[in-house]
């Protein structure tokens, strides 16, 4: 039986005369999601686009867990394709959806012939349809409000289809349509469920992570490239910069005030990380800093964090609970990594009294206290590591 997969389109329905254009930047991702899977043929037709393997052998069941990450799909389905007369419809029902309708106990048929030459009518291909769903699993009852499976037969004008329940998708809209921005990664929680959340948004993502060794450790690395890996599963391909952060570190903690120390370290971060930016065509830079969750999250420390970036920082976890934020990291399968227990640069010489109240001249003069930073920082940046996330 040749087997299809059936994609609904999500937001991109409202853009209008850029409908187009959003579809095929859709259909582009989606190739990249599939590459490795074998070659596949796209079809557009109103809100839906089918996905049709070139090769029967195509493993689905992946196909389907691949696009179930794609944003810009609202849902998905797979449907088994036949002949366009209802013997072969009916036979194609009753053996593909078998088991779905064995397990069921209401149900309901819809029918939508795009070939109005087809001699039954939708309401007549339902009855009978209907008829014989019943006769051969006398268990079932209609339920057209509420049913627990709906069967829907599509005719078209060289074939028709048949699927089950739709599958909900990711939805959001299409990596790359909404520009590009810099993801600044920790090893924590919060900065996956950030990255995620903007690229849900149709931002294409580069990420930045800061790195101290020998204070922090090869395994940190290695365990934010994981969960950058995680999360380009949805976002498509992350170019990832990681930035040696020791000696600025080293100077920091040399010359600055000790209640200080987060929040110039976490300015500094934002300047190379716009540099970074910038250099890559990005319009924003993203963090997972959520308000008062920690002393350098306080209102007063974000105001100073941001005045150190000329360019817009978006923030999605910023008036999220841990609990809320944290649902979210297990959705997307990040959580069990983000609490393996290595030290990240921002925990390395940590005050023991951060200020939760700073002036933003206080922490300008205490950043000042460091010699030669701006070269400092074009050291940092000219010396940063380049990884493909993918
Ligand atoms: P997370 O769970 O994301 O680590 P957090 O609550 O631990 O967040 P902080 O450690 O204060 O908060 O960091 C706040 C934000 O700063 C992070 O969400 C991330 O965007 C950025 N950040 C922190 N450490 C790094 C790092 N080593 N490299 C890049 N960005 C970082
Ligand atoms: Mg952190």
């Amino acid at each position: 039986m040749r087997e299809i997969i059936l994609v609904k389109n999500g937001e991109l329905v409202l853009k209008g005369l850029n409908r187009t254009s959003f579809e095929d930047v859709l259909i582009k991702n989606m190739k990249r999601h599939l590459a490795d899977l074998g070659t596949f043929t796209y079809t557009k037709a109103q809100s839906t686009i089918m996905v049709a393997p070139d090769d029967e052998n195509t493993d689905l069941d992946d196909a389907a867990e691949r696009l179930k990450k794609v944003f810009g799909i609202a849902a998905l389905s797979r449907a088994a394709v036949c002949e366009k007369n209802m013997e072969s419809i009916i036979s194609t029902t009753l053996e593909y959806l078998e088991d779905e309708l064995s397990l069921a106990k209401t149900f309901k048929v819809e029918a939508k012939r795009s070939d109005k030459k087809f001699p039954l009518k939708s309401p007549e291909i339902c009855r009978e349809l209907g008829g014989i769903i019943l006769k051969n699993h006398n268990h079932l009852k209609v339920d057209v409000h509420n049913p627990e499976i709906t069967v829907t037969v599509e005719v078209r004008d060289n074939f028709a289809f048949v699927r089950g329940n739709n599958i909900k998708g990711a939805g959001g809209m299409p990596s790359g349509t909404s520009g590009r921005a810099a993801v600044l990664i920790s090893g924590g929680i919060d900065s996956p469920v950030a990255a995620y959340m903007m690229a849900k948004r149709g931002i294409e993502l580069i990420a930045v992570h800061f790195a101290s060794p020998p204070y922090t450790s090869e395994l940190a690395e290695m365990k934010v490239m994981e969960l950058l890996k995680r999360v380009a599963a949805y976002s498509g391909t992350i170019t990832t910069f990681v930035v040696p952060f020791t000696e600025i570190q080293e100077a920091i903690r040399d010359y600055c005030p000790t209640d200080y120390f987060t929040l110039v370290m976490r300015r500094i971060m934002m300047k190379i990380s716009e540099q970074i930016a910038r250099s890559q065509n990005c319009q924003a830079l993203i963090t997972g800093e959520s308000v008062g969750q920690v002393a350098s999250q306080t209102i007063y420390a974000l105001g100073c964090t941001d005045a150190a970036a000329n360019m817009p920082v978006f923030r999605p976890c910023i008036g999220m609970d841990k609990e809320e934020i944290i649902k979210i990291s297990r959705k997307i399968e990040t959580f069990e990594t983000s609490i393996q227990p290595y030290e990240d640069c921002c925990t390395v010489f940590t005050p023991k009294h951060p200020k939760t109240r700073p002036q933003l001249a206080d922490v300008e003069a205490a950043e000042a206290q460091i010699p030669d930073l701006d070269k400092m920082i074009e050291r940092a940046v000219s010396s940063v590591k380049r990884v493909f996330i993918r």
